[in-house]
C-alpha cells in the first residue's frame, strides 16, 4: 500500500507545484498579451553575443503617437561594463527595459546588441541573452531552493548551492524553518523585497546571461538587506554587462557610467564624480537625496 501511497503523493504535489506555478505563468502571460504585437521577421536568426555591448541608437518611443516618451536617446553600455540610468520618475526608465527586451518595438532608431538591431533576431534568443533582477520578483510557490533553481532548470546542486552563496542568501536560509526547502511564494513563507530580490539574484547567476538588468526597489530596502543586495549585485555585475535603473544615487557611485535622463531624453553622462563637478541636473538630483537623508 506504502508502495502505491508514495508516488500518488508524490503526483499530488507535482499537480500542486504546476498549478500554483501555472497560475502565476498564466499572470505573466496576460500580462504579455495586453501589450501590441512584437513578431518575429521571418527565419530570424538567433540574437550572437560576443562581446556584450548593448547601443541604444537614436532611440525614439511612443506608447500613444500624441505623446512621445523617448528621443533620439543615444547611450552605449561597452562590454562588461555597468552603466546606470537615472532620472525622475516619469522619465522613461522602465520603458527603457520594456524596449530592451522587445516587449515594444522602438518607434525610430534601433536597440543593437554586439552590432545585431534587437528587432531582426529571435526574441526567444534575445531573452535568454538578458537577465532582469526586477523591483519585485515573483516567487513561485515551491521551495526557495527550486525558486533559484528556475534560472536553469538542469542546473546541478552544486550549481544551486553556489548561487545561493553568491546571492548572499546563506543567513536568510539559516533562519528559515526548513532551510533551503522552505516553502516560499505566496502560499509559502513571505520574504522581504530585499530577500525576493536576492532569490532573483541567485536565478540570474545560474541563467548566467551575459546582460544583465537590475532595476532597483522603488522604495529603500533595510540597510542591511539592501547591502546584501549591493554586494550581490556586484559580484553578478563584475562578469557582466550591466544596466542599472536606479533611484536612490548612493548605490551607482561606483558605476562607469552614469546617464541621466529627463522627459525622455539624455541630458548629461559621465561618472558621479565628472557629474557632481559639472554641477548640473545629476549634482542638483544628487544634492537633494543627500540633504533628505541627513534629515
Ligand atoms: P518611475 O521612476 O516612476 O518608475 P520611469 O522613469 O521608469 O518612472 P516610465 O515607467 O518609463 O518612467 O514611464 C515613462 C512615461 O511613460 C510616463 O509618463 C508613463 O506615464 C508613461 N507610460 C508608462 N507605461 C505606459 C503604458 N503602458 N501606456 C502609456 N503610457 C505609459
Amino acid at each position: 500500500m506504502m508502495q502505491l501511497f508514495l508516488p500518488l503523493n508524490f503526483l499530488g504535489f507535482v499537480y500542486r507545484e504546476m498549478k500554483g506555478s501555472l497560475a502565476n505563468i498564466e499572470r505573466m502571460f496576460n500580462l504579455l498579451q495586453a501589450q501590441p504585437k512584437v513578431l518575429d521577421v521571418p527565419n530570424a536568426p538567433e540574437l550572437k553575443v560576443t562581446r556584450g555591448e548593448v547601443k541604444f541608437d537614436n532611440v525614439e518611443f511612443f506608447y500613444h503617437p500624441e505623446r512621445p516618451i523617448l528621443e533620439r536617446l543615444t547611450f552605449a553600455i561597452k562590454p562588461l561594463q555597468k552603466v546606470a540610468v537615472v532620472g525622475h520618475s516619469g522619465a522613461g526608465k522602465s520603458t527603457l527595459i520594456k524596449l530592451l527586451f522587445r516587449f515594444y518595438d522602438v518607434t525610430g532608431g534601433a536597440i543593437k546588441i554586439d552590432g545585431q538591431s534587437i528587432q531582426g533576431v529571435s526574441q526567444q534568443s534575445l531573452r535568454k541573452s538578458i537577465g532582469i533582477v526586477p523591483q519585485d520578483p515573483v516567487l513561485f510557490n515551491a521551495s526557495l531552493l527550486e525558486n533559484v533553481r528556475y534560472g536553469r532548470i538542469d542546473a546541478s546542486d552544486e550549481d544551486v548551492d553556489r548561487a545561493i552563496q553568491h546571492a548572499h542568501l546563506d543567513d536568510l536560509i539559516s533562519r528559515l524553518p526548513e532551510g533551503k526547502h522552505t516553502l516560499v511564494g505566496e502560499r509559502g513563507l513571505k520574504l522581504s523585497g530585499g530577500e525576493k530580490q536576492r532569490v532573483a539574484i541567485a536565478r540570474t547567476i545560474l541563467k548566467a546571461p551575459p546582460i544583465l538588468v537590475f532595476d532597483e526597489a522603488t522604495s529603500a530596502l533595510d540597510s542591511h538587506s539592501e547591502q546584501k543586495v549591493l554586494e550581490a549585485i556586484k559580484s553578478l555585475s563584475a562578469t557582466q554587462t550591466t544596466l542599472v535603473i536606479a533611484h536612490r544615487l548612493s548605490t551607482i557611485v561606483d558605476a562607469d557610467m552614469i546617464v541621466v535622463l529627463e522627459n525622455g531624453a539624455v541630458v548629461e553622462t559621465g561618472t558621479h564624480h565628472q557629474l557632481l563637478d559639472r554641477g548640473g541636473e545629476y549634482a542638483r538630483l544628487w544634492k537633494i537625496q543627500q540633504q533628505r537623508q541627513s534629515r
